[in-house]
């Protein structure tokens, strides 16, 4: 079985994560486990429980995948899981620093375990949490960037 993590802050999730689970998960993996992170230095807006809650819903019908909570390190997670890969996206130039940093890190505390990087489809390469959390903030109109429950969770927090 050819399985993977992809982990994230998912805060909240958006279309264009449920873009690169869909095509991992079809073209790509047998199973995609997306790993909602608990310690993360992001400010999250939205608890563990309601971050794990939106992806489920916004990733509902895709099949070969299971959203789950984690906390401590990465690799030793995705060893539990019995996955061989860390999936991660690659939207613009900058995020490549980091994820080369955190890629070659995983890599020293697990030589076994890959990280595989997939471009975003054209039309979410922009797309990112914090912009979506700025437009909703200020009134703007999200829904072609997140799922119906996602935004409506948004509208709530934003009231
Ligand atoms: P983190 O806080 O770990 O960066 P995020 O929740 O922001 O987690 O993102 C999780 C993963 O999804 C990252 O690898 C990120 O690059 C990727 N990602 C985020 N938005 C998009 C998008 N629009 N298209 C493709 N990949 C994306």
């Amino acid at each position: 079985m050819n399985i993977a993590v992809y982990p994230g802050t998912f805060d909240p999730f958006t279309n264009g994560h449920k873009d690169l689970v869909q095509r991992a998960a079809t073209n790509i993996f047998d199973k995609i486990y997306i790993c909602v992170a608990e310690n993360t230095k992001k400010d999250a807006i939205f608890s563990m429980a309601e971050r794990i809650d939106l992806a489920k819903k916004s990733l509902a019908g895709i099949k070969n995948i299971e959203v789950i909570g984690f906390s401590g390190l990465l690799v030793d997670f995705a060893k539990e899981l019995d996955a061989k890969v860390i999936l991660r996206g690659l939207r613009v130039v900058s995020d490549f620093e980091y994820e080369f940093q955190m890629s070659s890190m995983n890599k020293k505390l697990n030589e076994n375990i890959e990280s595989i990087f997939l471009t975003p489809s054209e039309s979410y390469a922009f797309l990112s949490s914090t912009l979506v959390k700025e437009i909703a903030e200020l009134g703007g109109d999200i829904s072609r960037f997140v799922s119906p429950e996602v935004k409506e969770a948004l509208k709530a927090k934003y009231k």
